[in-house]
């Protein structure tokens, strides 16, 4: 029997992802390297409810645009201040 590929997902990861550069634009001056991107969304996702469903390989992440809409504003927040943390506090030496 084939093995079922389903597992668990956090839509909101994929909602935070999708925001992320679309926010990073409105601050220029912040760090966009890997350590700093994943630092801003992992301090994001820390605030944010997490919203996980089960997902089937290949299935269609049309489910991410109705969470869009629904959390913009949290999500929008919570990235927001992530950048702020992360820009005053980066993880590696400031190369400024
Ligand atoms: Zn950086």
């Amino acid at each position: 029997m084939a093995q079922a590929k389903v597992f668990l997902k956090n839509y909101m990861e994929d909602v935070v992802w999708n925001f992320l550069d679309d926010l990073l634009s409105k601050y220029p001056e912040v760090c966009r390297c890997e350590t700093c991107r994943y630092d801003i969304v992992a301090l994001a996702l820390n605030e944010l409810p997490p919203k996980y469903v089960v997902r089937e390989q290949g299935e269609l992440y049309s489910r991410i645009k109705t969470l869009e809409a629904q959390y913009r504003i949290d999500v929008y927040t919570a990235l927001a201040r992530a950048i702020m943390l992360v820009k005053d506090n980066p993880r590696h030496a400031n190369e400024n």
